[in-house]
């Protein structure tokens, strides 16, 4: 047979005793072999289109992600946006950014968190979040692995301490931790080796929720500054009010927040927010229209409203929209209670709702959250 090495062994050209043209087998690093005709029987041109066809493949496999030059937030964990200045969320958003246009390529795969593993630790039910972070895990090339602690030692009397010990022990780059009890992932940042994401800690903070908010707006909107957001529904048990109250007022947005009084914070006068009891005056000259999940399992022991008396005094819908600006969007952190809190035409209405738009830019804040603390990390055990 004959054959030619073409680019220390990823592109190999070889003709076939039985064929006249010059056959093409091209590997990258990490991934099968594509082997194919060149269509040609002149070695030179069999060349010229064997090395076409591979920078083509490998432009594609590349993320051209611009080292970061300046790391601005330092922290080895991510449990309260209370935590973040202006120019860290700034930071991250810049960050995740880069992984946006990588998401839509057609090898949505890098190494830059190669033999890193992270731990999915959900003490409470999540599809969407659970997943979105396994998704941003396994591009960046790491080992996620989902633990069901529902139905793990802890529900054989192990304390949630127990459990960190023992995982803790197993060297783990980072925890993902989603619990019911407030506070939790911050307590267990300060007993552990790895770094901490909290995702979300009952009704108190969801910081990247607030951060893939933040950048779906900022797609849109570019500046923060004269942005005026309504933030609608079920603040009292709503982390992801709280976590975007924070976020986008630091960014510098102004926020009205409107919901039933039965379901606002005792402090809310505290957070740099404008209260309203009434959509009408509560949305009028907004942006845009985030409404919330009403959080069924948060409202124990209280009497939850009727459905339709509900949705005809908060409900989002389209004619609700006309108080706001004219092309003001709407946003949803998921999962919708559909003709409870938004009319489930306007939530699949492309024009308006950004809403799937949230959960792409979802997988890119996991994506540089990961990276930034990861790194982070490496750099205090290097000191
Ligand atoms: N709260 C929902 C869940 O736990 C969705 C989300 O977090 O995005 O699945
Ligand atoms: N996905 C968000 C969360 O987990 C919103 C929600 O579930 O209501 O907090």
């Amino acid at each position: 047979m004959n054959s030619k090495i073409l680019k220390s062994g990823h592109i190999k050209l070889y003709k076939r005793e039985n064929s006249k043209f010059w056959q093409m087998k091209i590997k990258l690093p990490k991934q099968k072999a594509i082997r194919s005709s060149s269509g040609t029987k002149i070695l030179k041109e069999a060349e010229k289109i064997a090395l076409n066809h591979y920078s083509l493949l490998n432009k594609e496999n590349k993320i051209k992600i611009k080292k970061t030059l300046n790391n601005i937030y330092k922290k080895m964990h991510l449990v309260e946006t209370a935590d973040l200045n202006k120019k860290e969320i700034e930071f991250i958003l810049d960050e995740a950014q880069k992984f946006i246009s990588f998401n839509k390529m057609k090898i949505k795969k890098n190494n830059l968190l190669e033999g890193r593993t992270i731990f999915n630790l959900f003490f409470e039910d999540s599809t969407r979040t659970r997943t979105s972070f396994e998704v941003a895990a396994k591009r960046l090339g790491a080992d996620l692995i989902n633990v069901a602690v529902k139905d793990s030692s802890i529900n054989k009397g192990e304390t949630l301490l127990d459990t960190m010990t023992t995982i803790n022990s197993m060297n783990p780059d980072v925890l993902i931790i989603r619990h019911p009890d407030e506070g939790i992932s911050k307590k267990i940042s300060m007993n552990v080796d790895a770094c901490v994401i909290n995702a979300g800690d009952g009704s108190h903070e969801h910081p990247t929720q607030a951060l893939l908010d933040a950048l779906t707006i900022k797609n849109r909107f570019k500046n923060f500054n004269k942005l005026l957001i309504a933030i609608c529904g079920d603040i009292l048990h709503s982390r992801v009010a709280r976590s975007n109250i924070i976020i986008l007022s630091k960014l510098g947005a102004k926020i009205n927040v409107i919901g039933p009084k039965e379901w606002l914070p005792k402090n809310i006068k505290k957070l740099p927010v404008t209260v309203f009891t009434d959509m009408k005056k509560g949305l009028k000259n907004c942006d845009i229209v985030m409404m919330l999940r009403i959080q069924k399992e948060r409202i124990v022991g209280k009497i939850m409203p009727n459905q339709k008396t509900y949705f005809n005094k908060y409900g989002l819908d389209y004619n609700k929209l006309k108080y706001a600006k004219e092309n003001a969007f709407v946003m949803h952190p998921g999962p919708m209670n559909r003709g409870f809190e938004i009319d489930s035409k306007l939530a699949d209405d492309v024009t308006r709702s950004l809403i799937q738009e949230q959960v792409a830019m979802g997988v890119a804040i996991r994506m540089a959250c990961l990276v930034i603390l990861t790194k982070n990390r490496d750099n205090v055990l290097k000191s």
